[in-house]
């Protein structure tokens, strides 16, 4: 078993033109969390998908309800910066989900990856790899790699060579990218 396999997969249709209009900066804000933001447990390792997800969570409700929802199932989810790549046919992916699954304790720990410094297509893709973490914590019985592969053979379909997508995930996204674009501001932040 590889244990770098992607699970599940950022949309590859995700356009980099959606970066612009998000930085405009001229447009009043619409909409705000009306608060400091909570990343719950889940963790981005780069200071840009830092911003990003403090951003998103300030713009959509979708997002936060993820967030909040991953931690309420015992979830931690470690983000890190960058393109997925598929092991199986190199594919590239604007994000992923590992396949692994640490558990301690009570805690189920999970292992992503995002592209940064997409604007709002970032931001919609934490959102569908947050919907992706949901899944596999709402599943009883996940502790390793060979039962996230079961849950996504049962629930997601295949797309690439060991790589799976959910309808909920992209559901999700569409979502976090409808709310996104009625609250264009961006706001600066420094987490
Ligand atoms: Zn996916």
């Amino acid at each position: 078993m590889n244990g770098k396999r992607v699970a599940v997969i950022g949309a590859l249709a995700i356009g980099l033109a959606a970066n612009s209009s998000a930085f405009s900066g001229a447009e009043p804000a619409m909409c705000s969390a009306g608060g400091a933001v909570d990343f719950g447990s889940v963790h981005p390792q780069d200071a840009a998908l830092s911003s990003a997800l403090a951003d998103g969570l300030e713009r959509s409700a979708t997002l936060r309800g993820l967030v909040r929802r991953i931690q309420l199932l015992n979830g931690v989810v470690f983000l890190a910066a960058g393109p997925w790549r598929n092991q199986a046919d190199r594919t590239v992916f604007s994000g992923g989900m590992a396949h692994t699954v640490a558990v301690r304790g009570q805690w189920r720990i999970l292992f992503g990856r995002v592209e940064p410094s997409r604007g709002d297509a970032t931001i919609a893709t934490i959102g569908h790899e947050l919907r992706h973490a949901v899944e596999i914590l709402e599943t009883p019985g996940i502790v390793d790699a060979a039962s996230i592969e079961r849950l996504y053979e049962r629930i997601g379909f295949e797309t690439h060579a060991g790589a799976y997508e959910t309808e909920n995930a992209g559901r999700a996204e569409r979502a976090v990218r409808s709310e996104l674009s009625r609250c264009r501001r961006v706001a600066v932040t420094n987490r």
